[in-house]
């Protein structure tokens, strides 16, 4: 049995510095009129407090009732002054969705559309809730089952596309940069004449992207262009396409099986393109060598990325265990899931 570990989603990257330039929303720092002396409060501005602690003036230390007649009030020091106002937000954010809970947290959250810009309705808020957990269901399904389990419960419920394409696209929204793209950039600097398979297409970025002829295959057709299939088993001759891709989309449990069809569609000599999260590499030359086994050497690699890595890879006729049925060791990625808010 292979160990599965989680792999790390890739989350938006973290904001520049952890002490925001501007008060945040709420915070009495930023508001006219607020309690004398807190302007002091931001950096550099704190004075100095008992025990030599930097302090925001004017505001109490927690159970100092009583004490209010006699001596003047003890202000509180910045490190206490932060855990009022974020408790305070705790408190604030208690009954709403997922906002508050992280970059993958916030999956519900930003599903709601709030017409006007009013707030989402509780109702919204629900089934938003809803679609974020429906997303990572389906996503847990597709990375932990093989291709073709994940090809049935597409055929057998037609809205789980549109619901995993929902959440992926919020996704990949607060992504750097989307691998996809710097595919097609790669792809854009070779002949046009080069005739592409695009394996788990989605939305066909790549197509749209490129002059080339791309063949499409996904799950479920969010385009006309995508032809519905399982990528182990594609509608392509033999040697018929030049480059195949794999962006995000090694995701079921029989790579093995995914791989050798690419395999077969690729003309000798042709290209593989893959881009993947990086946290799914445990071991990244096990990958590379199990790649080579099934008739794929490499080109050259990108995982300089704090999200992504991408490879190319040449076919070669040194394709000998694409013909075993033994699953080449090395090969498994870990799944890439979501947490549970
Ligand atoms: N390549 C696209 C989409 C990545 S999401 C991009 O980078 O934007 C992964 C895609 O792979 C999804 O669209 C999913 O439906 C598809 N996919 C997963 N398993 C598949 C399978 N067995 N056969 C075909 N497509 C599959």
């Amino acid at each position: 049995m292979r160990a599965r570990r989680r792999a790390r989603v890739p989350d938006a990257p973290p904001p520049p510095s952890a002490l925001p330039a501007v008060p945040p929303e709420g915070d009495p720092r930023g508001r006219a009129g607020s309690r004398a002396g807190s302007a002091l409060c931001g950096p550099g501005g704190a004075a100095s407090g008992p025990a030599g602690k930097r302090v925001c003036p004017g505001r109490r230390l927690p159970g100092m009732a009583g004490g209010a007649a006699e001596e003047p009030r003890r202000p509180l020091t910045r490190q206490q002054w932060r855990n009022r106002q974020k408790n305070r937000r705790r408190q604030r954010n208690k009954f709403k969705p997922a906002a508050s809970c992280g970059d993958r947290g916030r999956l519900a959250a930003e599903s709601v559309e709030a017409p006007g810009g009013r707030a989402p309705s509780l109702r919204q808020r629900l089934e938003s809730r809803l679609d974020a957990a429906r997303f990572r269901y389906i996503n847990q399904l597709l990375y932990t089952r093989s291709s073709r389990e994940a090809a049935r419960l597409f055929r057998e419920d037609p809205e789980a596309a549109a619901v995993y394409h929902r959440g992926f696209a919020l996704q990949a929204a607060r992504w750097p940069e989307r691998p996809v793209e710097r595919l097609a950039q790669h792809l854009r600097r070779r002949p046009a004449s080069l005739v592409v398979a695009d394996f788990g297409c989605g939305d066909c970025t790549l197509a749209r992207s490129l002059p080339n002829r791309v063949h499409c295959f996904d799950l479920a057709a969010l385009d006309p262009r995508v032809t519905v299939c399982d990528m182990a088993q594609v509608p392509l001759e033999d040697a018929s396409v030049d480059v195949a891709v794999f962006c995000l989309a090694l995701m079921g449990t029989n790579l093995r099986e995914i791989l050798q069809e690419a395999h077969r569609v690729l003309r000798a000599g042709g290209t593989l393109l893959v881009a993947e999260v990086a946290s799914r590499f445990a071991d990244l030359r096990a990958f590379l060598g199990a790649l080579a086994r099934l008739g794929f050497r490499l080109v050259s690699k990108d995982v300089s990325g704090s999200h992504f890595y991408t490879f190319e890879l040449r076919k070669t006729d040194r394709a000998e265990a694409a013909k075993g049925a033994e699953e080449p060791r090395g090969l498994a990625l870990r799944p890439c899931l979501y947490k549970r808010r």
